[in-house]
């Protein structure tokens, strides 16, 4: 017989997107209930309620602390855990002076398997619990991720990165080995406990036309990935493209020509679209993933979060282009970078996108991001004063929106009172 646990503390419910439906769609309990068994959700409402309907659960009362679905990242690059927060580089000249030569590194599955476990425990401690990560070039960096993940029950999703060329030759393949090495993993992982395999290809400039045919050809055969890639993340970038795809039309279309665009895309940054390309990208309703520290830290430009109201959109830290691991440093920057561009994002939209709104740009609503009867178990718990100065000035909070701003705009790791994977408390999972 198995257990039911049911968890006290704050919780928030939507019942609707509040780009769609606005901050109302949100339902605060001051004293919520969250009812757990076999790493499934069973039930969510008013304390009282709960604790009727299941009298013989064990309880975790978490007090005034606030149960959110576990934090969902939709964009990250593993690999490059340990190059987080390097200097004074933008696009291409970050790629070649910090990215390629720590890429080459995973060549030795042993590094691989050591930094998978960091980059792991790092978004655990962050209450992270499910990312679509980039891996490199080497199948046994997506294997090395998958193990780790597997080894947390956690619920991810990630790739080999392609690249054939505008690259060193340690990380280069070719269209038929990108092709082959990726459906392989996908035989060994895709749909393999929770893991979600991702064909990855990094972008354009890196991979010929051949190769992206390649790609957009194992898509084909395997639709129910999702295909991940970067575009439109900076202005030479941009002009980088045209020119080495001169028939193109734009950006978006070096990929859709291959067969690269399609309602399971999700495409990083997205911050300099065009016209045609806003209008395609929801015509096939692609996601399009924010990633705002990693565009204020490489200085990639602003990205126009009025989209969200008619594309799906998802949030990422962009590890390590982006310069956190924590998807509250995350919702914060986006804060800001909207308040560049004239939008005050409400903290119902911060919280949403951390959680539901990147769930449906992975495709995984129906499993992760919410806190409904049936999704996973993934769920991280708040303190909304975990240092003094979040704590004072959440103490004069007249509403769960402004006891919560703070934590969004200060808080850290520290602010993560536990995480739970599967219907588990998995805080500091030593291995
Ligand atoms: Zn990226």
């Amino acid at each position: 017989m198995s257990d039911t646990t049911i968890l006290l503390g704050q919780t928030l419910v939507f019942d609707a997107a509040p780009f769609e439906a606005g901050p109302d769609a949100a339902r605060h309990e001051r004293r919520g209930a969250v009812a757990v068994r076999d790493g499934a959700i069973l039930a969510t409402g008013p304390a009282e309620g709960i604790a009727a309907r299941y009298p013989q659960s064990k309880t975790v009362d978490y007090g005034d602390k606030l149960i959110l679905p576990g934090f969902v990242d939709a964009h990250a690059h593993y690999p490059q855990t340990a190059i987080i927060a390097s200097w004074g580089k933008r696009l291409i000249d970050w790629l070649n002076t910090y990215t390629f030569p720590e890429e080459m590194r995973f060549s030795d599955p042993a590094y691989a398997a050591e930094i998978a476990v960091r980059y792991l425990d790092l978004l655990l401690a962050n209450g992270t619990t499910s990312v679509a990560s980039y891996c490199t070039i080497h199948p046994a960096s997506v294997t090395a991720f998958f193990e780790a993940a597997e080894a947390r029950n956690m619920r991810v999703a990630a790739g080999k990165t392609c690249m054939d060329r505008n690259a060193p030759e340690r990380l280069r393949d070719d269209a038929q080995t990108a092709h082959d090495q990726s459906k392989a993993l996908i035989e060994a992982w895709h749909g393999r406990g929770r893991a979600s395999y991702v064909i990855t290809p990094r972008f354009s400039p890196t991979s010929t036309p051949e190769q992206l045919e390649a790609l957009g050809a194992l898509w084909a055969a395997h639709p129910d990935c999702l295909m991940q890639t970067h575009l439109s993340e900076q202005t030479d970038e941009i002009d980088w493209v045209l020119g080495l795809f001169p028939n193109a039309r734009d950006y978006l279309d070096t990929y859709e020509r291959f067969g690269l665009l399609g309602p399971n895309a999700m495409f990083g940054h997205a911050i300099h679209l065009t016209g045609r390309e806003r209008d395609r990208l929801a015509e096939v309703d692609a996601a399009l993933i924010h990633c705002p520290t990693s565009n204020t830290f490489i200085g990639s430009g602003l990205f126009d979060m009025s989209l969200a109201r008619n594309l799906r959109v998802g949030l990422a830290t962009d590890t390590g282009g982006g310069s956190s691991f924590s998807m509250l440093r995350t919702m914060a920057s986006a804060y800001e970078v909207s308040q560049l561009r004239g939008m005050a994002l409400h903290p119902a939209h911060l919280i949403w996108l951390a959680t539901e709104g990147t769930a449906r740009a992975m495709r995984m609503a129906d499993r992760i991001g919410t806190l409904a009867p049936g999704s996973d178990a993934d769920l991280v718990i708040l303190d909304l004063a975990s240092t003094p100065a979040i704590a004072q000035a959440a103490a004069r909070a007249g509403d769960i929106w402004e006891a919560v701003f703070p934590t969004i705009m200060m808080g850290d790791d520290r602010a993560v009172a536990d995480v739970w994977v599967a219907g588990r408390p998995v805080r500091g999972i030593q291995t």
